[in-house]
């Protein structure tokens, strides 16, 4: 691009976008990245420079930027149908991903409802399970459970179940009540033992549906990994654990895999770490690969026989967007799935997941790696000033943005959550490419100390 393009685009930037979760101050007073094209594991800025993307683009690309095949399904969808509405009509792309999903996903969920992001998936779902039991002589179940540092969208219902203050306590008071359960991490014991952490957040769930499941509609929990709280990780016990204590005291369970559904946790859902099946699963995110918005709420027969009646019994779940399953990203949808199929992607990532978990572990040489934690292909650590004598960075030091911008410099895109550090890789990536995002990050934090 030429550099008079560049800064006319920055200018117009900081003078008419205001960016999500940004602080725009930082934009005010420093040049943001420009970026003119992707491809692969790749982010290219306005003046060529590459950088890898090691969050996937807030955790949604899966095969990489530009597949040849994705763009080959957007412009043959194009070609045939752009838009309909999806109330009153219905489409090929829109059924078959339907029928694909249902076939993929854990055992049960035969009925999907389709929206445009992952926050709206969540507001789907408690909207449902509250209908449901509305619709079925159980008018008391008004409230939710949610676990602490949980986050599943930024629509008031999501902020309503979400249990990360630093992004929600401001809207408190505007938000429905929901009871918090504790989370399971181990990262606040002595003994750092996982199961120990995950039975006594267990325990503190049994306590709350003993005393008040008769007004709990449903507890919503991202399976295996509570991702934007700080990459929390917890064994397949715990969502074992919840599965059981939601079917004994009549609760529904929400699994939230907007994050870590299609095959970032090695699995290509989470919920099969625990062989669970959810009453609803929220998906988005990897759905389209990345490459689209679109999200599906899927649920059981049993719930949406709950809402099948008499129109004028008034049951209908009156419910939907504009754009509810748009005809372009369910063809995206459907593609990206074949490609898992047809290119064994799960496999080839699972070779790829190995390796990062064995090749991350040279990180803890650095003082202060603490935590280093990961699952399929996604690690995390918290950086400490000294992790031996436990002394954090304060948080007006903001090591996390320190961490981001050193980042570039050494070609990296790191987005971390304070000073939690993550990768959140596309499953393309290669083992040499993984040493080389790893080198760069030891560069980066050689710089922090
Ligand atoms: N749920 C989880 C677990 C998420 O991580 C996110 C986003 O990061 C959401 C829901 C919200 O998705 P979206 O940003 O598409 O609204």
């Amino acid at each position: 691009m030429e550099h008079r393009d560049k800064v006319r685009l920055l200018e117009a930037d900081r003078r008419y976008v205001w960016h999500p979760f940004t602080q725009m101050k930082d934009y005010a007073e420093r040049d943001p990245v420009l970026i003119e094209r992707a491809e692969g594991v790749f982010l290219y800025d306005a003046d060529g420079k590459a950088y890898y993307d090691t969050n996937s683009s807030w955790w949604v690309n899966v095969h990489g930027h530009a597949h040849p095949r994705i763009r080959e399904a957007v412009n043959r969808q194009m070609a045939k149908m752009d838009h309909v509405m999806f109330a009153g009509l219905t489409h090929a792309p829109g059924i078959e991903l339907a029928e694909r999903l249902t076939a993929l996903t854990p055992d049960g969920l035969t009925k999907v409802f389709y929206s445009d992001n992952g926050s709206t998936a969540v507001e789907v779902a408690l909207k449902m399970s509250f209908q449901y039991w509305q619709q079925t002589g159980c008018p008391d179940k008004t409230t939710f459970a949610y676990v602490e540092h949980s986050y599943h969208g930024d629509t008031i219902g999501a902020v309503s179940v979400g249990g990360v203050d630093q992004y929600h306590s401001v809207f408190r008071p505007l938000l429905f009540g929901a009871h918090k359960v504790p989370s399971p991490d181990p990262r606040g014991r002595q003994d750092g033992d996982a199961e120990a952490a995950a039975a006594q957040a267990l325990e503190a769930v049994r306590h709350l549906f003993e005393a008040s499941a008769g007004e709990i509609a449903a507890l919503i929990v991202e399976p295996m990994i509570q991702a934007a709280g700080g990459m929390i990780l917890h064994p397949a016990s715990y969502v074992r654990g919840l599965r059981e204590l939601c079917t004994q005291y009549g609760v529904h369970l929400i699994a939230d895999e907007v994050a870590v559904g299609f095959g970032r946790t090695g699995r290509m859902f989470a919920c099969e770490h625990a062989g669970i099946s959810p009453d609803f699963l929220c998906l988005s995110k990897g759905l389209t690969a990345g490459m689209l918005p679109l999200s599906v709420t899927m649920t059981t027969a049993g719930i949406y026989d709950a809402f099948y009646d008499d129109y004028a019994k008034l049951k209908t779940f009156t419910h939907g967007h504009s754009f509810t399953g748009n005809p372009l990203a369910c063809a995206v949808a459907l593609e990206s799935l074949r490609i898992f199929e047809e290119e064994g992607v799960l496999e080839q990532a699972a070779a790829a997941a190995s390796h990062l978990q064995q090749a991350a572990a040279r990180l803890a040489a650095d003082p202060g790696v603490a935590h280093l934690r990961g699952l399929g292909m996604v690690a995390a650590f918290d950086l400490y000033r000294d992790r031996d004598s436990g002394e954090r960075y304060p948080w007006e030091e903001r090591i996390g943005f320190r961490v981001y911008e050193e980042g570039l410099q050494q070609g990296l895109f790191l987005r971390p959550l304070g000073d939690t550090i993550y990768f959140w890789l596309p499953l393309c990536t290669t083992a040499a490419q993984i040493d080389d995002i790893l080198g760069r990050t030891e560069k980066v934090l050689q710089r922090m100390s």
